[in-house]
């Protein structure tokens, strides 16, 4: 027997009271949009469950798919019935006899209180029968069945479930907003940007690019991780690629070496802050991670936040690198991050960066690049290239 429904559980949604509906609705949108390579797929939202009748689509493909839906706890796959009990057993008993299981629990929950019997004699009558009617050895084992059978008396239909596969959790992608996650091509910046959709906050990226320092390779590295973040989504992000040259180059004419990295991280926050205003950005996202690298320090991370007033998420913060590899290898970034190429802050990496910076000595530095700092920055948020991928 192949199973003809999904059944999709929401999990923390359950919590949100009267937003619950906008939380559903966006959920219905997303699942069907990251579905969207399944037409025939048909889609019932109740209250607290979305049915998906496959219409003769693989489960197996489809399975794939909803596990990168964010805001699903668990699903299952489901055969739906008339409330008929008689045709329901015949059923179980069936798939249980296509099974080689030798352990089994039924496990029946009754929804529609008007449904004539309760569920521990719904249980019992579906146990039995399937004793009867399936020829190998088979024992009710109801603390750790191998074959756990689940069944849904509901208003509408009975459902049997036997399995239950867990969900990507989370909230649907865009109920929180959106952020301007920055993209460095690195291992971390992609995680971060993976976990803030995973909160609901939708994203778009922004990459500060030094050609002709940086080259096509680096590039095409976080083209291929904006590729992997979008299945995430409703298929589309996008990224807004600054040149960064004349700037960098420019702070490193006129800063001391071991205040270049905090100057023209600054810089990096204040197109940053611009650009995601103009884009609807509530907040930048980052993947700075305490005490990983000098910028990264808290007195660094004090300084070069002053110069912003939007609020910075950092979601890998409190992580050690190997738990962020973690993540990564999960979500399949890790092997794009670590091709060997030139990042804008690797180039002009200084030999002893500061890891306390002092605000007036950084305020002087940019002093002796007040002449052109304006003027370089309008010049990169004017030339910003845009693309969507995934369009
Ligand atoms: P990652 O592994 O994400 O590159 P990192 O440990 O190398 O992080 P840094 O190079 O100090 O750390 O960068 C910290 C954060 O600043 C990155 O996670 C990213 O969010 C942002 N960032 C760095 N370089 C760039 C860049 N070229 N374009 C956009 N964002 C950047
Ligand atoms: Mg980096």
């Amino acid at each position: 027997m192949e199973a003809n429904y999904i059944v999709v559980r929401f999990g923390e949604l359950t919590t949100k009271g009267k937003n619950r509906k906008l939380f559903t609705q966006k959920l219905l949108k997303n699942t069907k949009e990251i579905l969207f390579e399944f037409p025939q797929l048909q889609y019932q939202l109740q209250y607290d469950r979305l049915y998906i009748y496959l219409n003769g689509a693989n489960h197996l493909l489809v399975n794939e798919k909803l596990k990168t839906v964010f805001g699903i706890h668990s699903f299952s796959n489901a055969y739906k019935f008339e409330k008929d009990l008689d045709v329901v057993k015949d059923a179980i008993a069936k798939m249980i006899n296509e099974d080689t299981k030798t352990t089994f629990k039924i496990n029946t929950k009754r929804s529609d209180k008007t449904f004539p019997k309760k569920s521990q004699d719904i249980n019992r009558e579906i146990a039995g029968h399937v004793f009867h009617h399936v020829d190998r050895q088979l024992k009710v084992d109801v603390h750790h069945p191998e074959m756990l059978v689940t069944v849904e008396i509901r208003h509408d239909a009975i459902y049997v479930m036997t399995n239950i596969i867990k969900g990507a959790g989370g909230y649907p992608v865009g109920i929180g907003g959106k952020a301007l996650l920055m993209l460095s091509g690195g291992i971390d910046s992609p995680v971060a940007g993976y976990l803030t959709l995973k909160r609901g906050v939708d994203i778009e990226c922004v990459h500060f690019a030094a050609p002709p320092y940086t080259n096509e390779f680096a590039r095409e590295k976080v083209f291929d991780l904006v590729d992997k973040l979008r299945h995430y989504t409703h298929g589309q992000i996008t990224v807004h690629v600054v040149n960064f040259t004349k700037l960098q180059l420019a702070v490193y004419d006129h800063c001391d070496e071991s205040y270049a990295m905090t100057v023209m991280r600054r810089m990096m926050y204040r197109i940053g802050e611009k650009l995601a205003i103009k884009n609807h950005c509530l907040a930048l996202v980052n993947g700075e991670s305490i005490g990983q690298v000098a910028s990264q320090t808290l007195d660094s991370m004090n300084v070069i936040n002053q110069v912003i007033s939007i609020p910075v998420l950092r979601p890998v913060l409190c992580l050690d690198k190997l738990e962020i590899i973690d993540i990564a290898q999960k979500i399949d970034t890790y092997d794009i991050s670590i091709r060997p190429h030139e990042d804008c802050c690797t180039i002009f990496v200084a030999k002893h960066p500061v890891t306390k910076p002092n605000v007036e000595r950084i305020e002087k530095s940019e002093i002796n690049l007040a002449d052109c700092i304006d003027d370089l920055m309008k010049t990169a948020l004017e030339t910003a290239e845009v693309i969507t991928v995934g369009a």
